[in-house]
């Protein structure tokens, strides 16, 4: 089956087209500037597309020529935000849509780009079947004591705020790739998952089942991130606001210009990691402020979890730095942990074990593939509804 999976944020539209059957990629892009003009670029660069429909256009010119006379036979979106309705992938109709949008006020960047990329496929291809993919179903298995705040009712009866964590599809993914690695069944898997991209959020895996994570009510609670404060006193945003900064100023500061960029002056962890090696102390610094906060969530979830029997990295981050991963082992003694320094430098794109054969718990490093995740949870949902 040839599934399209769709990524489509307010002004880009991601795509990749995969044969599921024989987990391969036939095509790949990204179309950007989507409704701005030549975007600010300079006379005579060529125009973005009007819209989502419009660049729609693109990809499926695109399709022609790289798929020939073979067809698309299903699309598959990323949905950033499915409340707490969706637990699993659905197959889209009109009635899913309006859900979707109903979601809006809770990812008021996400979900209204991801329904215009569903409204556009519906509108171009009406037979297509489409599935979306929730990055918070995975985590719906949360139980309410931890995902429950503790404020008054109206908060969450009235707004809906509570616990919901994010990068669920990749959680998910990884966790399944750990558990055939260390050659357990996926329902047995007891583990802590470590997804550090840009974005990163930490999640308790307990029988296969998302128990907890480290994103809440929205992706900024949690770890140190790229541009993202994580945890903070809530009494900050009182402060400031207080101060006289708007609450656009105050959620630029936090999403925007906080995390590893306000701690180093980067947000790219290859730069900070070269500067603190040269000898740099405010990226030192940084490191260590991340790797401090990410090892406190590893010792939470390994009592969350009754004791994991895994800790996985994956994702930009969490893949790549065998020196952040150091550092964060490094603190995690008090576990057993110990990683082995030839198998942790070691480049590979295959799930592998980085610990040493002694440590109490594997350290595995599990590479994520999200557009993967999607494409056959697309087939398999389209499958059972044909
Ligand atoms: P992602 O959001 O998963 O694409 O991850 C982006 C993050 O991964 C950025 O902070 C990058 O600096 C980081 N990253 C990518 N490659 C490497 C690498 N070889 N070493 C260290 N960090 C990396």
């Amino acid at each position: 089956m040839l599934v399209l999976v769709i990524n489509s944020g307010s002004s880009s539209l991601k795509y990749q087209v995969r044969d599921v059957d024989a987990g391969t990629v036939l095509a790949e892009g990204l179309i950007e500037r989507i409704g701005m003009g030549n975007g600010g670029l300079g006379d005579g660069e060529p125009m973005g597309p009007r819209d989502h429909a419009e660049a729609l256009e693109q990809v499926d010119a695109e399709l022609h020529r790289v798929l020939g006379d073979r067809a698309v036979d299903a699309v598959g979106h990323r949905v950033v935000h499915g409340g707490e309705r969706f637990a699993e992938p659905v197959l889209v109709d009109n009635e899913i849509i309006r859900a979707i949008e109903r979601l809006n006020p809770l990812a008021p960047l996400h979900n209204p780009a991801n329904v215009l990329g569903l409204r556009a496929i519906a509108e171009k291809w009406p037979d297509m079947p489409q599935a979306a993919v929730f990055d918070t179903a995975f985590h719906r298995s949360i139980p309410e004591h931890a995902w429950r705040y503790a404020v008054p009712d109206w908060l969450y009866t009235r707004h809906g705020i509570r616990r919901y964590g994010f990068h669920g599809t990749s959680h998910e993914y990884v966790a399944h790739r750990a558990a055939a690695l260390l050659d357990v069944a996926p329902e047995a898997f007891d583990g802590v998952v470590l997804h550090l991209g840009n974005g990163a959020s930490a999640t308790a895996v307990a029988g296969g089942r998302s128990i907890d994570t480290s994103m809440g009510f929205t992706p900024l609670e949690g770890l140190v991130m790229g541009t993202r404060s994580g945890d903070l006193d809530p009494s900050i945003l009182v402060f400031l606001a207080r101060q006289g900064h708007s609450p656009d100023e105050i959620d630029t500061l936090l999403n925007r210009e906080s995390g590893l960029l306000a701690l180093a002056g980067s947000n790219d962890m290859r730069s900070v990691v070269e500067a603190a090696a040269s000898g740099d102390r405010r990226a030192a610094l940084a490191l260590d402020v991340t790797a401090y906060r990410l090892a406190k969530y590893v010792g939470a979830y390994h009592v969350a979890v009754g004791g994991a029997k895994a800790i996985v990295f994956t994702a930009g981050i969490g893949e790549n730095s065998h020196q952040f991963r150091a550092l964060v082992a490094a603190r995690l003694g008090a576990l057993g942990i110990e990683l082995d320094a030839g198998l942790n430098a070691e480049r590979s794109k295959e799930p592998r074990v980085v610990s040493a054969r002694g440590s109490a718990i594997p350290v595995l490093v599990v590479p994520t593939d999200e557009e993967r995740a999607i494409a056959e949870a697309t087939a398999a949902v389209v499958r059972n509804a044909g």
